[in-house]
């Protein structure tokens, strides 16, 4: 995928209530302002990536793109989870994350178990692809530095902005 690695932020917005978090994996959405401008190279599926809450260190993530069946499945949702235990929800915050790479596609699963080892197992992948050097300097890029001072006090048009600026280096 081309546009690969792919930054972008926004606001922490309330999902679908799917009971990600009663699964012990919390998703963090984005809104439909962020979702829009995802370059139609990024296809749905689960993919790995690094991301900050406001200006929190940056962490490993792994992230599901699938369709929102709050617009009957025409629109994209993008799900952020975080590989970190947080003491408190984060709804209202700036989620900033890069997106480095594909794991797998979407798919449908016969029991909550085998959904929950999927999940388990995207994790693990992610930790250990983002050990490798070419994924490690993502983790210091100045898109995560820059945060607080430059996104969480502007709308988010403004934020957009800096996201097509990042992705243009
Ligand atoms: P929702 O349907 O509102 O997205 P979830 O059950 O998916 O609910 O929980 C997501 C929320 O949990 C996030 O918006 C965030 O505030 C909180 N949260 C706590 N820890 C994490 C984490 N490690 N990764 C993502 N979200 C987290
Ligand atoms: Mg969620």
């Amino acid at each position: 995928m081309k546009s690969l690695p792919y930054f972008c932020r926004g606001e922490v917005i309330r999902g679908f209530g799917r009971g990600s978090k009663e699964l012990g994996i919390p998703t963090a959405n984005f809104p439909d302002s962020v979702v829009d401008h995802l370059p139609a190279d990024i296809s749905t599926g689960i993919y790995y990536g690094w991301a900050c809450v406001g200006n929190s260190d940056v962490y490993k993530m792994v992230m599901s793109i699938g369709w929102n069946p709050y617009y009957k499945n025409t629109k994209k949702s993008m799900e952020t989870h975080v590989i970190h235990t947080f003491k408190e929800d984060f709804y209202g915050e700036i989620l900033s994350v890069v997106m480095v790479g594909y794991i797998r596609p979407e798919r449908t699963y016969d029991s909550l178990e085998a959904l929950i080892a999927a999940i388990n197992s995207d994790i693990e992948e992610a930790k250990v692809k983002l050990e490798l050097p070419e994924h490690l300097k993502l983790k210091d890029d100045n898109f995560f530095t820059s945060t607080a001072s430059s996104s969480s006090v502007l709308p988010s048009t403004t934020a957009s902005t800096s996201q097509t600026i990042m992705n243009g280096h």
